[in-house]
């Protein structure tokens, strides 16, 4: 049964009875247009908890680029149908913005270290909006578990890092990536790949999995060179960053430590920004 909320009051006083009777919410907040990867973090949470929220809220404030927003794609009906193809109770959050954001936020975060790099680097005020709407949905569900992807593993870390601070008490549990057969990491925006670049993206992957044993042997800046020139020689491919960091604090990485590092990657691929990262 898939039960509708569009309003924060009424969610929360339903989850309020649930909370007095000491039974568990999971929570997986997301953007809507919802794939497998998705999915993969609301079977976790039904598994692991009286009851799933799912939100679905494509948050302007933590979009740089305009077009970026306006081009989201928003499929809320389909949303639906897939989560009530799960045949479990579910309760799904979608407000729109004026009821996330009745008057203007300009909160600033201090959101520490892990935010200075990668997508915190490239995508200036992204966390800060990431934060802000987290914190909010946090506040309205008061989950006990929830749910986010490695897909959008500096997220992961800052969210981490920002329970923390706001001294909450919820258990943040990672998910792995979940990718198409061919190897693409799925992401609502692979919906917006040409054909051609479709057909391409899969060689983000693959450029990954094959040079990340290269770092054994090899200075880390060299073989991240070599994996920029790979990349950017693909047709409409245009790399942003590829880094090499240690996993528990994202920190730049200068030497080689088997299973403590991640590689990290952007890249435009037409007019889609994607990014992938793999242990190494
Ligand atoms: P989004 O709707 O893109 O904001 O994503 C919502 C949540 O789903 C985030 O925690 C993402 O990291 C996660 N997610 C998105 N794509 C994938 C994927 N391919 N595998 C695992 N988790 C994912």
């Amino acid at each position: 049964m898939i039960v509708l909320f569009n309003r924060k009051v009424e969610i929360s006083s339903i989850l309020s009875i649930i909370r007095n009777k000491k039974q568990s919410i999971g929570f997986v907040p997301t953007m809507g247009a919802l794939h497998q990867g998705h999915i993969s973090l609301v079977k976790k949470s039904l598994l692991e908890n009286n009851i799933t929220v799912v939100s679905i809220f494509v948050n302007p404030t933590q979009f740089n680029d305009k077009n970026d927003l306006q081009n989201y794609p928003r499929t809320l009906e389909n949303d639906i149908k897939l989560l009530q193809n799960l045949k479990k109770t579910i309760y799904i959050f979608a407000p729109d913005v004026q009821e996330m954001y009745p008057k203007e936020d300009n909160r600033i975060f201090e959101l520490g270290e892990l935010a200075n790099t990668m997508e915190g680097a490239h995508r200036p005020g992204h966390f800060n909006g990431m934060w802000q709407i987290v914190s909010k949905l946090f506040t309205v569900i008061q989950p006990t578990n929830a749910y986010f992807g490695e897909k959008d593993f500096q997220q992961l870390a800052i969210i981490k890092y920002m329970t923390q601070k706001e001294k909450r008490k919820i258990q943040i549990i990672p998910c792995e990536i979940v990718r198409e057969d061919d190897g693409l990491a799925m992401s609502s925006r692979n919906q917006r790949l040409t054909k051609e670049n479709r057909l391409n993206a899969p060689k983000i992957y693959e450029i990954l999995t094959k040079n990340a044993p290269l770092f054994k042997e090899n200075p880390i800046s060299e073989v991240i060179e070599q994996i920029k020139n790979e990349l950017n020689n693909i047709k409409n491919f245009s790399v942003e960053y590829v880094s090499v960091v240690q996993q528990d604090n994202l920190e730049a990485a200068t030497t080689y430590a088997p299973g403590k590092l991640r590689l990290f990657v952007a890249v435009n691929v037409g007019e889609v920004r994607l990014i992938d990262n793999i242990n190494i």
